[in-house]
């Protein structure tokens, strides 16, 4: 006899590849089957049988205020009485490009799209009809979304492939994959490549959370501020994690750089799908209608994203929230770092702000390399572990755990106690 979760699963499995309609939600190589939700309130998800989880996954980034915040939900609703959709502009979205604006000012214009994979492309199209030039630089590991360009060596669900299938030769031949946090790799790039007249751009994830959660080391965001101005290129700082996760004015404003674009998306929607790429306004007025960068979209700037997101920074802008989801994230990272150091075990936890990312089999991972240590199996238990115990983390190692303001003490310390039981029973250390 199936669960219901199960049975739901095994339909969903016979009409959607993989039964999953993005495949870092499956739990395939966990022995798992993925979580099935049904509704979800504040820190908690519940399955399709009604069991209980503690969601440190929050929608992969976008619920900083938790499920189903009431005052988000409010404006929702109210906006999709009004209408869910016009297909025109409206005061909503100058509403929440001005307030992005006013607390991310490198840039001085702003154009919605629905998807983070949207903004980086979009964001590459800018640079590439700006400069007139063909070639991107990213970095091993990190992940912008899946369309064509930024499909290699990238991080997330793709980080065990070198490029999709898919992608043709052609446009991984105009991909440049340097290595995250390399300071001599790269700058040795930009002063010695003969290709270096031929970037477009460099797109970066300021800190990258899509191979776990790995900090830029001392001046590495620097170097590649000042490199890229000198070559002509564009810096794009993809904060589509990062923004107004890290802090209210992104990780620009913890390190203080202005890059050229900037890609946003998940807590500007609010739990709907928003996206955006900004910047400054001699490269956003390349973009149709004014310029001839074409870049369109259906649902773009739909009211009831622009509404819930609007609603969603109007709450994070409050005095002493950035610091009471840090309490919240050290209270559950705290006793989890003593036990690593307690117990020697081999692992880590890398972690800014409400984001981190515990990894077994390494005590510190700087880039994608670092991570072919890391041991997959040990994760696989660990995850089930919590999972039996109705704690719900990304079920992937190479993902960052989101925190909202809405978990609670309790269920911090439970989990902590948890995490701190799975390693302090380790046979082997
Ligand atoms: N950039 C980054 C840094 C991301 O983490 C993601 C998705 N997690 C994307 C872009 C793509 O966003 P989306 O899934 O909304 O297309």
């Amino acid at each position: 006899m199936l669960t219901k979760s199960e049975a739901i699963y095994e339909r969903s499995c016979r009409v959607i590849p993989g039964g999953v309609n993005s495949p870092v939600r499956s739990c395939k190589g966990l022995g798992l089957n993925p979580l099935i939700a049904e509704s979800a309130m504040g820190d908690l998800i519940w399955d399709a049988d009604g069991k209980e989880y503690i969601d440190y996954c929050c929608s992969w980034g976008p619920l900083i205020l938790g499920h189903s915040h009431p005052a988000v939900v409010r404006v929702a609703q109210a906006q999709v009485a009004k209408g869910a959709t016009f297909g025109v502009a409206t005061e909503i979205e100058e509403r929440l490009a001005s307030k992005i604006i006013s607390l991310m000012p490198s840039m001085e214009k702003i154009r919605f799209v629905s998807s983070g994979t949207e903004a980086t492309m979009t964001a590459l199209r800018i640079a590439r009809g700006a400069t007139g030039r063909n070639k991107i630089v990213k970095f091993s590991g990190h992940y912008h979304g899946h369309h064509d360009s930024l499909l290699i060596k990238a991080g997330s669900g793709a980080f065990y492939l070198a490029a999709s299938k898919g992608v043709s030769a052609n446009v991984i031949a105009d991909t440049i994959v340097l290595p995250f946090n390399d300071l001599e790799a790269v700058r040795m790039f930009f002063r010695s490549n003969s290709e270096v007249d031929q970037v477009a751009a460099v797109i970066v994830e300021p800190v990258a959370a899509n191979m776990g959660v790995v900090l830029p080391i001392d001046g590495f965001l620097q170097m590649l501020r000042e490199e890229t101005k000198r070559v002509g290129a564009l810096l794009i700082f993809d904060e589509v994690i990062t923004g107004f996760r890290v802090g209210l004015h992104g990780a620009q404003g913890l390190w203080n750089i202005d890059p050229d674009l900037t890609c946003l998306g998940k807590i500007i929607g609010g739990g709907f799908p928003a996206a955006a790429v900004g910047g400054k306004a001699v490269w956003m007025d390349v973009l149709a209608p004014i310029g001839e960068v074409y870049q369109a979209g259906t649902l773009s700037g739909n009211p009831v994203a622009m509404a819930a997101g609007l609603e969603t920074l109007r709450w994070i802008e409050q005095p002493g929230f950035y610091e009471r989801l840090e309490a919240k994230t050290i209270r559950l990272a705290g006793p989890i770092l003593e036990t690593i150091q307690r117990t020697k075990f081999r692992g880590c936890l890398q972690r800014i702000g409400s984001l981190f990312t515990l990894f077994f089999g390494s005590s510190k991972i700087l880039n994608a390399n670092d991570l072919s240590n890391l041991d997959r199996e040990l994760f696989a238990r660990f995850f089930r572990f919590l999972f039996e115990r109705g704690i719900y983390i990304p079920p992937a190692q190479q993902e960052a755990w989101f925190l909202s303001i809405a978990h609670t003490d309790e269920h911090l310390d439970y989990t902590a106690r948890c995490v701190n039981s799975f390693i302090e029973n380790l046979p082997s250390r």
